[in-house]
């Protein structure tokens, strides 16, 4: 439930509506918008007097949120959210972050190689898993902690921003340690209890959709980290498995317009896991960007065929270059343009 406040509405006002909501056992969040201030009910079990509101000091009207997403949803707050990254980068506003890097992070050369050629292509954030959601058991897990020495190192190189899988509540905390931005899998999209750890770690979180997710689990998914007071999320469609094995996965653009019209969390596009071929990302990744993609999640390796995870769908150097070019003309055709890495200096 939302309270809209009138404009105007003083803080004594506001703070009477929260305290209102309080002393019904609820939960009240004030939300300062650029036209209106209005206050969140969050919990509500169906059994909110909604007239007790309605009626106080400055309370314009009462909204009854109907989306299961109540918090995520463009009914509780209708401008785009914009999350705010060091060095001035946003996700969610005019400018399209590209964030780019080996599946895995296999050794320092590697990821400082990584590093500097996605920061030269016009990168703003590396992007590597120290740990890595694999189906076999026998396959490169990862490096586990080191893998995170290795980002920072990078990171301390070349500026970049650093974004990083967590699998697992510890990872929460480690990897918020280091990483400015923590990403839940889409093996863990429905890991609620990840989900509330992530919530609490304080670091913006990249939600992964999941491999069989509809675009409201989603969205529901995005409510726990929400609900745990981390407003700072940005969504990732990576595709969907579908019956055509022609692709790795069925990569679901229209979730980009879709999600922009039902919640206010900027969304990426992830080319790479949505297709799972090298030679389809770059139309992927042009035509997410077209869609209206707040950014794009790109694999890219200084050698692909010795990756050791994901070569088939890694980007060589020179491809993550032209799709980098491409991209910004994309872009400012629809009015946007691409975070340039001087943004994040070094
Ligand atoms: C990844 O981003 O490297 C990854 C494992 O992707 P997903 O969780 O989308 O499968
Ligand atoms: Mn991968």
């Amino acid at each position: 439930m939302l309270i809209v406040m009138r404009h105007g509405a003083t803080a004594d006002e506001v703070q009477k509506v929260v305290s209102v909501i309080e002393e019904m056992g609820y939960q009240a969040t004030p939300m300062p918008g650029a036209q209106r201030t209005a206050v969140g009910l969050v919990g509500n079990d169906g059994r909110v007097d909604a007239s007790r509101l309605e009626g106080l000091p400055g309370v314009q009207e009462v909204i009854h949120v109907s989306k299961p997403y109540k918090q995520v949803s463009r009914e509780w707050r209708p401008e785009a959210t914009v999350v705010k990254l060091a060095g001035g980068v946003t996700v969610g506003g005019t400018e399209v972050v590209a964030m780019a890097g080996p599946c895995s992070l296999e050794t320092e050369r590697q990821v400082l190689e990584s590093a500097r050629l996605v920061k030269e292509a016009g990168a703003v954030i590396l992007r590597g898993g120290a740990w890595k959601p694999r189906s076999s058991p026998y396959s490169f897990q990862g490096l586990g902690r080191p893998g995170l020495k290795l980002l920072a190192k990078a990171r301390e190189e070349t500026g970049l921003l650093i974004c990083t899988e967590a699998m697992d509540p510890d990872g929460v905390g480690w990897v918020s340690e280091m990483a400015d931005i923590v990403q839940i899998g889409a093996r863990n999209m429905q890991n609620f209890s990840l989900l509330k750890v992530a919530g609490r770690c304080g670091k913006p979180i990249l939600l992964k959709r999941g491999i069989s997710a509809t675009i409201v689990e989603l969205l529901l998914s995005a409510e726990y980290l929400l609900a745990e007071g981390n407003y700072d999320v940005i969504l990732c469609e990576r595709g969907v498995r579908s019956f055509d094995t022609m692709t790795r996965n069925l990569f679901d653009l229209t979730a980009i317009p879709v999600v922009h019209k039902l919640s206010h969390l900027p969304i990426i596009a992830d080319p790479s896991h949505g297709t799972g071929l090298r030679d389809k990302v770059i139309p992927m990744a042009r035509a997410a960007v077209a869609a209206g993609a707040d950014g794009i999640m790109v694999e890219v390796h200084p050698n692909p065929e010795e990756a050791l995870s994901d070569g088939a769908q890694t980007l060589y150097p020179e491809q993550f270059t032209q799709l980098m070019r491409e991209v910004r003309i994309i872009a400012e055709a629809i009015g946007r343009r691409v975070a340039e890495p001087a943004a994040v200096g070094a």
